[in-house]
């Protein structure tokens, strides 16, 4: 029997999840003036009404299909064979995987890419489409997009002829779709360690024969294959880079045999599995020696961009949940929104979406500057840079800030039925650790400035960003963000007086200020631009909280008279612009 209490706190519970907002892109202001600043008002009224329109698909019809998908007994299951007896090497899915597909392809996701120059309005999209998660379809469009790339940089004609056009368009069931299959089971970060042999057939193409131990998105119609060409030298330097087809010419399978599908923590709509090749026809993409070179500037440093933004999509979605479930949910008499230690954990989250996003689209714009030959030796510098050090901020991040506002949602947060919360978590796991590991890009980012001196263009450029900002309003985070660039470029110079083994020791340390003081520049420069068009902003509150969290020496709460008054205004700060039904 229900009591009346029971049925309040139930009541409670119906207002809540009423409450949320039934379009992501709508009810996110803070993505609609990031969006608008970088593009220009011309190009953003372009895109508007695509990005409506998908944010209001991604919220309703893709949340609940991607819900459903990951049910158990709804996960994807092997169906090696045919119905007589053929091998087709396929992964069956639930029938919502195509539904989904089918809405994602048709957003212009991946058409985008056909001419340069619209990664900003990709992101866009992308960053919606994670606020359901990986959600079985975020990994395949990290895959093509960074295929395309490739193909698109160092394709030659023929291979963009065969290859190229297929994986581009609107069509999710005639386009082709991409994987990229480099980690070995003897080490995923020590790439140079990849032992698959490449056959020269002296036509042209290779004959693969070898092990890859993880293969995302297996159903793919090409494969993107690091292996090493015989009689190549050892190590990253004899690395080649192939395009698969998935089928031979008369239809059959191309020479790989599927060993197994993995049984994952997170991701789990998504088909990963380990898998062997033998003899399947290969095309070298770019110069056989440059393959490991093409791997990282052209596939890696994309898909890890796409990381990235999935994290602050990710971040945002639990920003969501944690504060609309805040302003209902009622402990001891109130909402519990109304306490500090909840308002502190909202805030938190909004702080780190608010970043994340931030370098995300940085990022992206920089990427287009590089696309469209626009960028400067210094952008290119700072995008290889920023690009490693934000997959890592912003997949650790994630994850905290996925179990904060699981922390918010009390026992409920863990349960999967009662909000998205859990397959957040998981997939944020996978997050953190695919397109490179956390101490594989720190040092990756280290030695690049140890190295060629890309700190350099770095720092110019996170002093760029701060001499933009003159508002009175942001002066003292400004003034605090400043001097944290010369401690993170003094940091720099003690760790390079260290011993080799020394200096690896700190790389998270150097990483960490320097993104954050990445993502406090531009979230200025953000404000900035915000309070010269006299809109309503909660960013000067919301660069404050980061700041204070990360930057300012010595900071404590105690002593700041502002505190309360920030965390109850940047915990609202999630829910200021939704729009409830
Ligand atoms: C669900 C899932 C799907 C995946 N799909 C794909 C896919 O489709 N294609 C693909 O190619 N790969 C895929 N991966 C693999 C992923 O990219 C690798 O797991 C990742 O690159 C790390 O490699 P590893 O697992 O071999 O870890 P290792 O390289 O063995 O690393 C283990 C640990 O050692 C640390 N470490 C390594 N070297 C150093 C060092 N020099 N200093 C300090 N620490 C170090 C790492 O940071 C890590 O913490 C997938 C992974 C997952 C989880």
């Amino acid at each position: 029997m229900t009591t009346d209490a029971a049925a309040q706190g139930r009541a409670n519970l119906a207002v809540w999840e009423a409450s949320k907002p039934v379009n992501f892109f709508t009810a996110d202001a803070n993505l609609q003036s990031v969006l608008r600043r970088i593009l220009g008002d011309a190009a953003y009224v372009r895109t508007e009404a695509n990005l409506t329109r998908f944010g209001g698909q991604v919220a309703t019809a893709l949340d609940q299909w991607a819900r459903e998908e990951d049910l158990i007994g709804n996960h994807p299951r092997l169906d090696r064979y045919d119905g007589i007896g053929r091998r087709t090497e396929q992964v069956a899915f639930h029938p919502n995987h195509e539904r989904a597909g089918a809405l994602i392809w048709a957003s212009d996701m991946l058409a985008l890419q056909a001419e340069p120059g619209h990664i900003v309005e990709q992101m866009a999209l992308f960053y919606l489409l994670s606020h359901n998660g990986e959600g079985g379809h975020c990994c395949s469009i990290a895959c093509t997009a960074g295929l395309i790339r490739a193909l698109q940089t160092v394709g030659s004609e023929s291979l963009k002829a065969r290859f190229l056009a297929p994986l581009v368009g609107s069509n999710f069931d005639t386009m082709q779709h991409g994987a990229q299959f480099l980690t070995e089971i003897q080490g995923g970060s020590d790439v140079g360690a990849n032992a698959l042999r490449a056959a020269d057939q002296g036509d042209g193409t290779f004959r693969l024969t070898g092990e890859k131990w993880f293969c995302s998105n297996v159903n793919a119609d090409q494969f993107l294959v690091m292996g090493r060409p015989e009689g190549a030298s050892s190590g990253t330097r004899g690395l080649a880079v192939f395009v698969v087809p998935r089928l031979l010419d008369d239809g059959s399978t191309n020479g790989f045999f599927i060993r197994r599908l993995k049984d994952k923590l997170g991701t789990r709509t998504l088909a990963s599995v380990e898998l062997d090749f033998d003899g399947a026809v290969a095309y070298p993409l770019g110069p056989l020696d440059q393959g490991f070179k093409t791997t990282v500037e052209l596939v890696l440093n994309t898909s890890r961009l796409l990381n990235a933004v999935s994290c602050a999509g990710v971040m945002r979605r639990a920003a969501i949940e944690a504060a609309s479930y805040a302003a209902h949910r009622t402990a001891f008499g109130q909402v519990i929104g109304a306490y500090p230690l909840v308002q502190e954990a909202v805030a938190d989250c909004v702080s780190e979406y608010t970043a994340a996003t931030a370098s995300g689209f940085a990022l992206a714009a920089l990427l287009d500057l590089m696309e469209t030959g626009r960028a400067s030796e210094d952008q290119q510098a700072v995008y290889r840079v920023l690009v490693n050090l934000n997959k890592y901020a912003t997949s650790v991040r994630g994850s905290h800030v996925v179990h904060r506002a699981i922390e918010v949602l009390g026992g409920n947060g863990a349960i999967e039925s009662f909000s998205v919360l859990p397959r957040l978590y998981r997939d944020m796991v996978v997050l953190e650790s695919w397109e490179g590991t956390h101490n594989v890009l720190c040092l990756q980012v280290q030695r690049d400035m140890q190295r060629y001196g890309l700190h350099k263009p770095f720092l110019r450029w996170m002093g760029e960003r701060l001499d933009s900002v003159t508002a009175p309003a942001l002066a003292q985070e400004r003034a605090v963000v400043a001097s944290a660039v010369e401690r993170g470029a003094d940091l720099l110079a003690r760790i390079t007086a260290l011993s080799r083994t020394a200096q690896q020791a700190h790389a998270r340390r150097l990483a960490d200020i320097l993104t954050d003081c990445a993502q406090a520049a531009l979230l200025l420069e953000e404000a900035q631009w915000e309070l010269d068009r006299g809109l309503a902003t909660a960013k000067p509150q919301i660069i404050a909280h980061f700041v204070n969290a990360h930057l300012r020496p010595g900071y404590d709460p105690l002593d700041d008279p502002g505190y309360l008054d920030r965390i109850r205004f940047v915990s609202e700060a999630a829910l200021r612009d939704a729009d409830p039904v």
